[in-house]
């Protein structure tokens, strides 16, 4: 019998796994059936539908054709370069093909990595399709990376194959990709082999390197008529890899499976978002994160919609951008983030207003907190449920949401309602793991085993994996958020914050020790401490205080506003602009404790300006004195 309340289908889900899962694997195919729906036999690895072959590509693509091979699958829309394609199912099936079949001509074979570098263009649809119809591992990096960070990121994955553009557009600026792939290649151990670029026209004074550098456009017309099956693949066999930032400087390479994951996307479009067939899906963000993956890419394609991939910003070329696409595309379903409506907020709401939005259902918004007035502006603006929802890249699926497609709850401004179906979300006490009171802040934590659809393990690293997530509870295996929240008596659950040292800009986790890494390659600085502070519009902005090594250089306001310059370039070099702090300030000193650890919450409470707290074990006063001066200087 169906489930009519959420409360009973998310108890269901807990109390009986196996029949949920079972019953939600049937939303997608499966050439060969599961033999068990999970295995645990080796916590916190747990292991979905094992035995089941099945295949992402074939769930996105190949599986509409009977029924929809004529409707749009992707529509394309560029406000930067000013242009819009769309494909049917039936084309992108085969420009899926094509893309596979270079792959293979390159010698791309199931299980090597392809790097994917690329602008919100449908050729990067086409390779992230590609790869998973092959059995081939995508990880696709965000454009907004530096060399430096992409480095890192292909040092780990050791791909066979990347592919690129030769550049891209942001807020009217050019991004040159191709450029940066060449300079990250040059600075990695394990490049790959070659290196496919799709030519927009848009770097004219693009270098190619023999022998390495291909054109997609060439090859794609050796492959036009392609015939590429779909590899099946074991359920458990990995998908993707997309890293994510942590508390350490390198970052982590979050690995996906197949089967769970499309299931958890198919059950999340069903029951959370309810996006059908035929329908039109957009969400803004951008396919280099974990919403692009889920959300612009597999969840709307895997649920028969058509989605739509933009490339531009929120406000040109002017803030009613959005609202005519909906109009236009009939979109039902909206995902975006609370920054983008923060931004949207400051223009005039006849911008929305002024466009037909009757084909709306409804807009989820996530990545970082929402807070209540800009979530009460954007629900009476469009006259919409507007829910908020919260997940992470190791979840690849919302945690905590409303399930609209069981029954409609009330919204509470800022909170991103109950736990999602298969989480075992409990909010736990750092000190002991019990479980907090009502209204007590304690961490978001997850009684393993995670749900389908979630991290199965970190790439290349069994250990770390295990660590990082499952360690924070002394006798507990318990998977941990990292994200401070708490429980209303209602149920309702609000998030507070990290509790570890990853700030949120944007929307974009940043970790404060890469940044911290970023500032410090700078030949003055000696050292530096890296806090997030509250931003108006990004939610957090990272700031900086930096010692440098020699005095003199910041004697005269000139002198520090020239460094300041030259060290946020040294950041936007090597991770990328998103990481650039609001501002550097220059001590001789930082807050530390007599054992060297270094006091930042006690400065980001200084930043915001808030009491600094606990400092009976501060080495030397003087130091935060100095923080206190450099924060009220005024340039
Ligand atoms: P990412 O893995 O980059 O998507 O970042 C995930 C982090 O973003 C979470 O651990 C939270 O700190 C934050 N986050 C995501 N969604 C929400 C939300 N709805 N409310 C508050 N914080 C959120």
């Amino acid at each position: 019998m169906a489930d009519t309340t959420y409360r009973a289908f998310y108890e269901r889900s807990i109390k009986d796994p196996d029949g949920f899962w079972a019953e939600q694997a049937t939303l997608i195919d499966w050439s060969k059936p599961f033999t068990k729906v999970l295995d645990y036999s080796r916590p916190p690895f747990a292991k979905w539908f094992v035995g089941g072959e099945t295949n992402l590509c074939h769930n996105a693509v190949d599986r509409h054709l009977a029924a929809r091979g004529d409707q749009k699958a992707l529509v394309y829309i560029s406000t930067e370069v000013n242009e819009e394609r769309s494909y049917t199912y039936r084309e992108l099936h085969a420009e899926v093909q094509r893309v596979a079949a270079m792959m293979q001509s390159l010698g791309v074979r199931k299980g090597d990595r392809v790097v994917a570098y690329m602008p919100m263009i449908p050729e990067a649809c086409f390779a992230m399709l590609a790869c998973a119809r092959i059995g081939a591992i995508h990880s696709v990096v965000f454009g907004g990376f530096a060399a430096h960070s992409l480095a890192a990121r292909i040092d780990d994955a050791k791909p066979k194959l990347m592919i690129t553009a030769d550049g891209g557009m942001r807020a009217g600026k050019s991004v040159l990709y191709k450029h940066l792939v060449d300079e990250a290649i040059g600075l990695a151990q394990f490049p790959p082999e070659k290196v496919v670029i799709f030519n927009r026209g848009l770097d004219t004074g693009m270098a190619r390197t023999a022998g390495r550098d291909l054109d997609y456009a060439e090859l794609r017309a050796k492959h036009m008529e392609a015939r590429v099956p779909a590899t099946w693949l074991e359920s458990n066999e990995p998908s993707y890899i997309l890293y994510t930032s942590g508390t350490t400087g390198n970052p982590k390479g979050v690995q996906r499976d197949v089967g769970g994951y499309a299931v958890a996307l198919a059950a999340s479009m069903k029951h959370i978002y309810c996006g059908g067939p035929g329908e039109t899906m957009f969400t803004t963000s951008d396919i280099g994160w974990v919403v692009g993956h889920s959300y612009i890419i597999y969840g709307p394609l895997i649920a028969g919609m058509t989605t739509i991939m933009y490339e531009g910003v929120p406000i040109r070329p002017d803030p009613g951008i959005w609202w005519k696409i909906v109009q236009d595309h009939k979109a039902s379903v909206m995902f975006s983030a609370p920054t983008a409506i923060r931004v949207l907020k400051k223009s005039d709401v006849s911008f929305m207003k002024r466009h037909d939005l009757s084909s709306l259902k409804h807009l989820f918004l996530a990545g970082e907190p929402l807070d209540e007035p800009t979530h009460r502006w954007i629900m009476e603006a469009l006259g919409r449920p507007v829910y908020d929802h919260y997940w992470q890249t190791e979840s690849g699926w919302p945690m905590l949401a409303p399930a609209p497609g069981i029954e409609r709850t009330e919204i509470k401004f800022g909170s991103p309602s109950f736990p999602a179906f298969g989480y075992d979300l409990r909010l736990l006490r750092e000190a002991d793991a019990a479980e907090a009171d009502v209204d007590e802040k304690a961490v978001v934590a997850v009684v393993p085993p995670l749900p389908p659809g979630c991290l199965s393990t970190v790439w290349g690293n069994d250990e770390r994996f295990v660590k990082t997530y499952f360690t924070s509870f002394r006798d507990k295996m318990v998977y941990s958020s990292f994200d401070w929240g708490i429980r209303d008596k209602d149920g309702y659950y609000f998030i507070l914050g990290r509790t570890d040292d990853v700030i949120n800009v944007a929307g974009h986790r940043l970790g404060t020790r890469e940044i911290e890494e970023a500032v410090n390659m700078h030949p003055a600085v000696a050292e530096c401490a890296v806090v997030g502070v509250n931003d108006a519009v990004k939610g957090q902005m990272p700031l900086a205080f930096a010692v440098v090594k020699d005095p003199a250089r910041i004697a005269s306001a000139d002198g520090r506003a020239a460094l300041e310059s030259e060290v946020m370039k040294t950041v936007d070099d090597a991770i990328g602009a998103i990481a650039r702090p609001r501002r550097i300030h220059f001590v001789t000193l930082l807050p530390k404790t007599r054992s060297g650890k270094t006091l930042r919450r006690s400065i980001q409470a200084l930043a915001e300006g808030r009491d600094p707290g606990d400092l009976t074990t501060i080495e030397d006063p003087g130091a935060l004195e100095q923080i206190r001066a450099a924060i009220a200087e005024r340039r």
